[in-house]
């Protein structure tokens, strides 16, 4: 059901301080036409009619995935197969993947697995996902065994970089995604070890530290740039970019971000976070530096205030490089109280231009506040239903999404890792229906946020402080549906308006074919 201004609906508006003009703006997006009443009736009755109402969402225009950790993203049966073609091994225990040569007593060879021994390898793919897990049955929680899966097929991953971009890229044109934002760390980087063997580490001392391996990172980060231009180069070749039998994946556009690992040592954490700024200043293919790992983990609780501290540093450093940060993915009793105070504010402070998860945002200090600042600024809330559910045990009325939406902070659905949680974004949309009561228009509007928000260089198709207008200079164009001159000009030089002008027209083209029933 869609969100209507009721009573609780008001109060919770005047606790938060937003108005009831600004609720009905979220539940009435620009651009209605009458294909889109129809589809969004269409819509209204497939809720009860799961079959029908996924493919409805399927073919659903879904602008980006901005929320999307690249190693997180592949199956476990891709992962196996590789591991099948590399001859890796798989510890026979605990289901870790490692290359061969494999032991005989303690492995299974991954050659010919499927084959040679089904169960084993049906044992292998739970092991190193979530399917058929279970809560509490047996030692691990969701939690564990969701962040448990990495370490399993990491030796398997960490192979096949550009294997993995390709099904990513295919299963996002599949589903209609025009974007993907994907979270990934090229090897080139190397270890951290010898970068930090010697720098002199002293909390706040930053400048210090940071001059010591200014050397090592610009030879790293040349490496890493190398890296990308040869994953991308093979990905275009197994992808037939470029050529007549170019596949539909050549024309979802991608982009990275780096990520920092908040469970290793400060100095570590700095060291890596001074490559990725460095990474994504030079590489225009790396558009923001992110934080990921279990934010309930000791050291991760520990450094918290540390690790934003060398964030803001950075941020004013590169104030050009965006910031994605994961912060908030926490629940009442995961970690003690103290904890859920102030992890989101925290990261807006550091200069955050999306939150990922958000989840404890209820239990923060002045959640209030921080929701105004994320309205007005505007910061977007990645969204992850399934993650959340799984990993944190958050989901249906218990979830903020609606929560966020009233408070007029922007909202994407995303998936964090498809993989892992065995979904694809189209699953997240039937969630946001089915558990969170979001209507049509509330989805076109989510969809259209995955641009507006995405990283993508060049300014917006829609206007930066009104978001359901549409600039001066296209807004002639969207209205009449048809390209101008003047609209013309402001997309070319902009990659995100390019994208945004194509995702009107996928709408254009789904809710016509909703409406006369050609779909
Ligand atoms: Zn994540």
């Amino acid at each position: 059901m869609p969100i209507k201004p009721s009573g609780r609906a008001a109060l919770a508006g005047l606790l938060l301080g937003v108005s009831l003009s600004a609720q009905a703006a979220i539940d009435d997006p620009p651009g209605d036409t009458d294909d889109t009443a129809a589809t969004a009736a269409t819509m209204a009755d497939l809720v009860d009619q799961p079959p029908q109402l996924r493919q409805f969402l399927r073919a659903l225009p879904k602008g980006g995935d901005l929320h999307h950790h690249l190693d997180g993203a592949v199956y476990a049966e891709h992962l196996l197969r590789w591991a099948d073609a590399d001859q890796a091994c798989i510890d026979k225990a605990d289901h870790r993947a490692h290359p061969g040569p494999c032991d005989a007593d303690t492995d299974e060879p991954a050659r010919g697995l499927a084959s040679r021994a089904p169960a084993f390898y049906n044992e292998t793919v739970d092991a190193m996902s979530m399917r058929d897990f279970v809560p509490g049955d047996g030692a691990d929680s969701g939690h564990d065994q969701f962040f448990d899966t990495f370490g399993r097929f990491a030796a398997i991953s960490a192979r096949h970089r550009t294997d993995m971009l390709a099904l990513v890229l295919q299963q996002a044109a599949a589903e209609h995604v025009r974007y993907i934002e994907t979270m990934t760390d090229p090897a080139a980087l190397g270890t951290l070890a010898p970068l930090v063997t010697d720098m002199p580490w002293q909390t706040g001392a930053y400048d210090k530290a940071l001059a010591h391996i200014q050397d090592g990172i610009g030879q790293r980060v040349a490496a890493a740039r190398q890296a990308f231009d040869d994953d991308i180069d093979r990905l275009d070749q197994r992808l037939g970019c470029d050529t007549p039998d170019a596949q539909p994946a050549c024309d979802v556009a991608y982009r990275f971000q780096f990520y920092v690992l908040r469970t290793l040592p400060p100095e570590k954490v700095f060291a890596q976070m001074a490559l990725g700024f460095a990474l994504a200043a030079a590489d225009p293919r790396v558009v923001a530096v992110n934080i990921v790992a279990p934010e309930d983990n000791p050291t991760a609780r520990a450094d918290y205030r540390q690790h934003m501290a060398m964030f803001a540093f950075f941020h004013r450093r590169y104030p050009d490089v965006a910031l994605s940060l994961h912060a908030g993915e926490l629940t009442p009793g995961l970690v003690p109280p103290a904890d859920l105070r102030f992890h989101i504010a925290a990261a807006l402070a550091a200069g955050a231009d999306r939150i990922g998860h958000g989840v404890d945002i209820a239990s923060e200090d002045d959640a209030a506040a921080t929701l105004a600042r994320m309205r007005n600024q505007p910061v977007a809330v990645e969204i992850n239903l399934t993650s959340n559910d799984v990993i944190l045990g958050v989901a249906g009325a218990e979830h903020p999404l609606n929560l966020y939406r009233r408070a007029g902070v922007p909202v994407v659905l995303s998936t964090d890792d498809p993989g892992v949680s065995r979904i694809d974004l189209t699953h997240e949309y039937e969630r946001a229906v089915r558990e969170q009561g979001l209507d049509y228009r509330a989805l076109k509007q989510l969809s259209r946020n995955s641009l507006i928000y995405a990283f993508l260089p060049g300014p917006s198709l829609w206007q930066p402080k009104a978001p359901r207008r549409a600039v001066p200079a296209c807004a002639q164009a969207l209205e009449a549906q048809r390209m101008d001159a003047r609209c013309r000009r402001f997309i070319k030089a902009s990659d995100k308006a390019r994208s945004q002008w194509q995702l009107e027209q996928d709408f254009h083209r789904f809710e016509h074919r909703v409406t006369t029933g050609r779909s």
